[in-house]
């Protein structure tokens, strides 16, 4: 939504005051995270574009933020009109993604490269962040299939992630979509060129789909090893009457 804010701009060393469009204000703080609407305290223009200074308004966090717009370049728009567009925020204070004991024990290392993507991407580094999380996907899905199956370790080591998918990933659902970002990760350059117009969020969208595959395969196992089949159950109960039978007779 378009607004406006004044900021000072400086003309044969005169300072000046006016209205500038804005075509957005971020909603959210890039130090604490909280969704907030940003308080306005300064801004300045000048020909590379306009920086804006805001505070949050959080009462934890209460922290001065740059956001900074660049000029519009459409021709359509009349110079008097002109519409600065958000660009970015800094300083940023990166979030790191919190995983549940289960990913953690699964794979370390897919934790620590998934939370280096995400430095990557908070600090707008779009291609060492895509590369990372398909990287992560990678740690992911091996460690978990070599955890399951630890006789093939190395067999699934050495494979492609694409062969190990294809291989020994059951659930459908999640085979279609980690096969589609294991054709990234093996360099197929056409999925890629067809991919890399497509939001980053697809890719992280496939991560937190295979994490929670991963966790309610465990929580699966988890409770199949820990209830007792309800055979063993009724012959304990026989046993029990049994006992208690003789035990009657006895007296
Ligand atoms: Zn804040």
């Amino acid at each position: 939504m378009t607004t406006s804010i004044k900021a000072e701009y400086e003309i044969d060393l005169a300072l000046h005051t006016k209205d500038f469009k804005l075509n957005k204000i971020q909603d959210f703080c890039p130090l604490c995270h909280s969704s907030i609407k940003p308080v306005y305290r300064y801004a300045w223009v000048d020909n590379r574009g306009l920086q804006a200074v805001f505070e949050c308004p959080n009462e934890n966090c209460k922290k001065l933020f740059i956001a900074y717009y660049r000029i519009s370049t459409t021709d359509e728009r009349s110079k008097l009109e002109t519409e600065y567009y958000y660009s970015n925020s800094e300083p940023i204070r990166v979030k790191e993604k919190a995983f549940s004991e289960t990913i953690k024990n699964t794979s370390a290392q897919f934790c620590e490269v998934y939370n280096e993507a995400q430095i990557a991407e908070q600090r707008r580094l779009k291609n060492i962040c895509s590369a990372g999380y398909r990287r992560a996907l990678e740690f992911l899905i091996k460690d978990y299939l070599i955890q399951e199956k630890k006789d093939e370790k190395e067999e699934i080591e050495h494979k492609s992630l694409f062969d190990c998918i294809e291989q020994y990933v059951d659930d459908s659902r999640i085979k279609e979509c980690a096969k589609k970002a294991a054709w990234l990760s093996d360099g197929e350059t056409h999925y890629y060129r067809k991919w890399g117009d497509k939001d980053l969020n697809d890719l992280k969208v496939i991560i937190d789909l295979t994490v929670n595959w991963i966790e309610s395969e465990s929580l699966a196992k988890k409770i199949i090893e820990e209830i007792p089949e309800p055979k063993k159950r009724k012959k304990k109960k026989k046993r029990r009457k049994e006992e208690k039978e003789e035990s009657d007779q006895g007296n």
